[in-house]
């Protein structure tokens, strides 16, 4: 009960749920409870916390002043208050008023995460190959975003963007999109940083974790080891009487997968997933970019109710009657229900990954929501782009400037495939910042690095960082005689380290790229059991057997790797020069669509100075 020194008035808190900021002051929370700022010091006093009327209070400070009340509260990001109070206008549906278990089961949804390089992409492959429902109609698996199997008669949903970055991008965002993760560990490699945060990143969300030891085929493979690292980080196995379910696989020889899945329904089983069909979709943005084909692209994510064609969404500040639905077969379908991954044409505007989407009961809401939105993130990015832009650094030169004892800031252009990585990146971006050091984001997009990127790099002091994006050879070109510093990643990690490191000084050797050649896609066979090859033409240098490739579609790396076969006619040759026409085989990447560059290059190492 209360404080006895403490006598709130008597007039009536309001009724429902209370939207209030975090880091409110005495003077702004007052009144929401009818309430006078000077209530609120008093109250804070008698527990112990001196506090003026004009300061900015703890959420405990808030949480125990609407206890002491009664009262029922929901605490916001600054600026979000507004955005709850518009929300009131779409009515969003939920599944409140309905008995849990009336409602139908819906099917689990996992993120996969571990450490670089130890097979999560391998193992989304592995099952998604294994489990391609048989003889689907003209059914070709398409990379949207996730996908759903159908294991043992039930269906599981893969979101297939690995990695925590998403994961954590997303919460950032309040989407919490994942019931159950899958944490895979390399047997022969352990518990390495990146297992350590995604468990940390896992348990702070709440949510289950599957262990998946993977590559036991590997003759180095330890996984008595890799169970008593996972005790050690609080993950104590079945085997040993912990909670932990942990399972052999190799992604690679597809050992184990089906256990693994079995493992998935056991915990989706236990978390007792429902939600309703029935009414107005609501649910997620998993993935959006923009298509040049089809304009707006998203993939979405139904968690409840059930999406249809011709739907008035709004997601974030895109709105739009929904056109077509494409599922991750490729094929067009009607609607989709509670845990279907789909992909949405017909938005007026790239959605961001993490945007919760809700079908509006008309469309001149989903409209009036969507323009309000985009105003305020207008004015919002108008003010913060004024202070980046001026007296920034860039990457070469922050050490300097931080050694001369100002703080300063390292502006960046970062541009990348698509937002959900963007997004992740600049999250993970701001984590490094310091007292000395901040880090201003001059522009972010989602695309290949153009002209007009350089341009405002060159204006306003900033590096360009492309993430699975590259500058073509015109943009290079100009980069260069702009004096622009241009790098480009194709892991996160790579390009963290890379800032952190010109935040210490300490920027390592890098490694310069040389195109040798592109050729272009001209035309794709499939040979069977050898899978696709493009027939190409040359178009720049030559084409070696031996090198390391990329595949580009418009500005944006689809694919890195290396070339499988190179032929002329067919007989096997090591190299093919510009103007020449030539097979390309590649074992690992079959998405292939005429009008693809294949760019080869090889890495030689630029001492710094
Ligand atoms: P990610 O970075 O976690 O997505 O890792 P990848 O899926 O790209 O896999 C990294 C490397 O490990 C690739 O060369 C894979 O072929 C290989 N790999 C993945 N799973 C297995 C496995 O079960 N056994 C073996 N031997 N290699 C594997």
């Amino acid at each position: 009960m209360g404080m006895p020194s403490y006598t709130p008035q008597d007039a009536a808190v309001p009724d429902g749920i209370i939207v209030i900021e975090r880091g409110s002051s005495p003077q702004a929370l007052g009144p929401k409870f009818n309430r006078t700022a000077a209530d609120v010091v008093r109250f804070l006093l008698t527990n112990g916390e001196m506090v003026t009327a004009t300061q900015s209070l703890s959420d405990e400070m808030i949480e125990l002043f609407a206890d002491e009340l009664g009262a029922e509260i929901e605490l916001v990001d600054p600026g979000q208050e507004q955005e709850v109070e518009l929300q009131k206008v779409l009515d969003i549906p939920d599944d409140e008023d309905i008995e849990h278990d009336d409602l139908p089961e819906r099917a689990p949804v996992i993120t996969v995460m571990g450490h670089v390089d130890h097979g999560k992409t391998k193992l989304l492959d592995r099952i998604r190959n294994a489990n391609v429902v048989a003889g689907e109609a003209g059914g070709i698996t398409q990379h949207i975003g996730a996908y759903q199997v159908i294991h043992g008669g039930r269906p599981i949903t893969f979101l297939d963007t690995p990695g925590h970055e998403a994961f954590t991008a997303m919460r950032a965002r309040g989407a919490d999109a994942t019931d159950v993760v899958v944490l895979v560990v390399a047997a022969d490699d352990g518990v390495m940083p990146q297992t350590v945060e995604a468990i940390q990143h896992a348990k702070a969300a709440e949510v289950p974790i599957v262990v998946a030891i993977n590559k036991i085929d590997r003759e180095n493979a330890d996984p008595q080891r890799v169970l008593s690292q996972l005790a050690d980080n609080g993950l104590v196995p079945e085997s040993w009487g912990g909670d932990t379910m942990v399972c052999e696989v190799s992604a690679l020889q597809s050992i184990g997968i089906d256990e693994l899945l079995d493992n998935l329904l056991v915990v989706a089983e236990v978390e007792d997933l429902r939600s309703s069909p029935k009414g107005r979709a609501t649910g997620v943005v998993l993935e959006a970019h923009l298509d040049v084909g089809r304009g707006p692209v998203a993939t979405v994510l139904v968690q409840r109710g059930t999406l249809k064609v011709g739907d008035p969404l709004v997601a974030g500040p895109a709105w739009g009657r929904v056109r077509a639905l494409i599922n991750d077969l490729g094929q067009q379908i009607r609607e989709a229900g509670p845990s279907t991954p789909v992909q949405v044409l017909g938005l007026s505007d790239v959605a961001a990954s993490g945007d919760n989407f809700v079908v509006a009961p008309d469309e001149r809401k989903a409209k009036s929501v969507a323009e309000t939105r985009e105003r305020w993130q207008r004015d919002a990015r108008r003010g913060r782009d004024a202070s980046v832009i001026a007296g920034g650094a860039r990457l070469e030169d922050i050490f300097e400037q931080i050694q001369t004892g100002e703080s300063s800031t390292l502006n960046l252009i970062v541009k990348a495939d698509v937002h959900g990585s963007l997004e992740a990146l600049i999250e993970s971006l701001r984590k490094l910042e310091r007292p000395e050091v901040k880090i201003g984001v001059v522009l972010r997009g989602v695309g290949g690095i153009t002209e007009s990127d350089i341009q405002l790099a060159e204006t306003s002091n900033a590096t360009v960082i492309g993430f699975n994006v590259r500058p073509d050879r015109r943009v290079r070109d100009f980069a260069a005689s702009e004096g622009v510093e241009i790098r480009t990643y194709e892991v996160i990690y790579k390009l963290l380290e890379d800032v952190e490191a010109a935040m210490l000084g300490m920027l390592a050797p890098e490694y310069e790229e040389i195109v040798t050649g592109d050729a272009e896609v001209r035309e794709i066979f499939r040979v069977p059991r050898v899978g696709a090859i493009a027939g190409c033409y040359v178009l720049n240098g030559k084409i070696t057997r031996n090198s390391k490739v990329r595949f580009i579609r418009e500005g944006t790396v689809i694919w890195n790797g290396e070339i499988d076969s190179l032929r002329r006619f067919k007989e096997d040759v090591r190299e093919v020069a510009a103007g020449y026409e030539c097979g390309i085989g590649l074992s690992d990447f079959q998405d292939l669509r005429d009008g693809d560059i294949i760019e080869t290059f090889e890495l030689r190492e630029i001492p710094r100075v």
